[in-house]
């Protein structure tokens, strides 16, 4: 089945354009390896008049009032849900996911630019009593200024909406350079903006060269701000050059969930809940349950419904019907499933289910379980980042805690009991930045979302999210 994908062009001061050079970049398809369309691939020339169109961008929004930036992001918000259908094919065609969560993800993204329109009339400052009468102390938050945003494939709705919505919100303008591997949606994301009648200038987005472009806008006076979601050593990078410059900066980083499930937990809730979560988007999620930490009275009958649920997922193109599971997203992973794998295998896991590519054409992998994974193998030590769970038994609660802690991610973690005490225990034990207990991820706007340690720093959910895009300005009047 296919459905009509367009070539992407740069959104530069609300226009669609070409690449000053005309330079354009292929667009894969996952799920048959052909190419679809073209994205435009920007060169300094280009980013230059991008930064020119944030700045003047900036100085008309944080100028409108915050019930009229509402008005606006309503109403993208409102085409976002129109246009699902649409956008979710896009999605689909260049990222592989099957369309029913393809389409989830954009009717997600318009529920969170609905919650930061709403969220953002709520910024308040304060009024402090002052020592001297005669002087009044204020408290303003004040946007921070023009955000340079960069955003990954997994998730090409989602990951901009969480920045872009507590960007506008707080009055900032912003400028995201989206991934050129899925770049239809995202410029599909930004129309609804133009078309609710953002001024000129507030949104930009760009593609080409991830590293040149980093290089380029975080450094780049008109910046203020700088917000990454992807892999850690890259993160850690962008972290360090906008240091070196004094940027303000979010960082979402990689994860290796663990997934606790104690003694007393229900198997067949731990199975369909963490199962589900693992394979969703092939499980290429930040937040994807990756270290299973089984307890030994349970880990038979735990691994064994967990090879029915992985072996039962309908694997095939997105947008075909009954699709439960796509292929990966590019080629890079299909290698590195492989090597996870053989590294698994060549230390003395058990290849449960799966383990290998299927087919020829695509980067289709089957869902895949491994038991009996020794702590030294690959997957239990770096973000798998696919379809691949990985099983360990343990013996006492303290020793799987310990485990979970081990590696210097933190993002998110999961646990299955049927005892409060357990589940209270692991709240303030793990060190994670995000803990769901007896049931799968459900990130909503209105919690926090973000990690600790290796996973990167800041939030993109709650009032936390609106914080970083704002600053502070003390200011004292003394009446003469
Ligand atoms: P990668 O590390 O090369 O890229 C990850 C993302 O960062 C991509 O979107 C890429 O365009 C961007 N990027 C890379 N170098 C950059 C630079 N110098 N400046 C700005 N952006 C840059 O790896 P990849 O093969 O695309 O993805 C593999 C790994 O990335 C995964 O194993 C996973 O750990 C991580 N990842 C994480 C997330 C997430 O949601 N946290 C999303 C996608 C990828």
């Amino acid at each position: 089945m296919t459905t009509s994908y367009p070539d992407t062009r740069l959104l530069i001061d609300n226009q669609w354009v070409d690449a000053a050079s005309g330079k354009t970049l292929d667009v894969l398809n996952p799920a048959t390896g052909a190419p679809i369309g073209t994205v435009a691939h920007a060169g300094i020339p280009d980013l230059d008049r991008a930064l020119a169109a944030a700045q003047k961008g900036f100085e008309t929004w944080r100028n409108v009032p915050a019930h009229e930036r509402a008005a606006v992001m309503r109403r993208a918000a409102g085409l976002v849900r129109e246009r699902a259908d649409t956008i979710a094919r896009l999605l689909t065609q260049e990222q592989g996911k099957p369309l029913a969560e393809a389409r989830g993800e954009v009717l997600a993204g318009a529920d969170i630019i609905e919650w930061f329109a709403d969220e953002g009339r709520r910024t308040y400052g304060r009024i402090v009593p002052s020592r001297n009468l005669a002087a009044q102390q204020l408290v303003l938050k004040e946007p921070v200024g023009p955000v340079a945003a960069f955003t990954p494939w997994n998730f090409p709705i989602n990951q901009i909406v969480r920045k872009l919505g507590a960007a506008l919100a707080s009055g900032c303008s912003f400028l995201v350079k989206a991934p050129e591997e899925t770049p239809a949606s995202p410029a599909a994301l930004l129309a609804t903006f133009v078309d609710a009648g953002i001024p000129a200038g507030v949104v930009g987005l760009v593609f080409g060269n991830p590293a040149e472009i980093s290089g380029y806008l975080i450094p780049h006076p008109v910046i203020r701000k700088v917000t990454f979601t992807g892999s850690t050593p890259i993160g850690k990078e962008l972290a360090a050059l906008a240091g070196r410059h004094m940027k303000r900066v979010t960082m979402e980083l990689g994860g290796h969930a663990p997934v606790i499930v104690a003694e007393d937990a229900d198997v067949a809730l731990a199975v369909k809940a963490a199962g589900g979560a693992k394979f969703r988007n092939a499980g290429q999620v930040c937040i994807s349950p990756t270290r299973f930490l089984v307890h030994r009275s349970l880990k038979d009958e735990f691994a064994q419904a967990l090879v029915k649920h992985a072996a039962g997922l309908k694997q095939g193109d997105g947008l075909a019907e009954g699709t439960m599971i796509g292929p990966l997203a590019n080629a890079r992973r299909l290698s590195a499933m492989t090597k996870v794998i053989d590294d698994a295998r060549a230390k003395g896991a058990t290849v449960a289910t799966g383990g290998e590519r299927v087919g020829s054409a695509g980067n289709f992998f089957a869902p895949t379980v491994l038991t009996d994974v020794p702590l030294e193998a690959d997957v239990f030590n770096n973000e798998p980042f696919g379809p691949v769970a990985a099983i360990r038994a343990f013996d006492a609660l303290d020793e799987a805690i310990a485990e979970a802690n081990r590696l210097p991610f933190g993002l998110a973690g999961y646990a299955f009991t049927r005892s409060i005490k357990t589940a209270h225990q692991l709240s303030h034990r793990l060190e994670v930045g995000m803990l769901w207990i007896n049931q799968p991820a459900a990130p909503v706007a209105e919690m926090p979302f973000g990690g600790v340690k290796d996973s990167g720093y800041g939030s993109e959910g709650g009032p936390e999210a609106m914080e970083a895009y704002l600053v502070t300005k003390s200011v004292s009047i003394m009446a003469v």
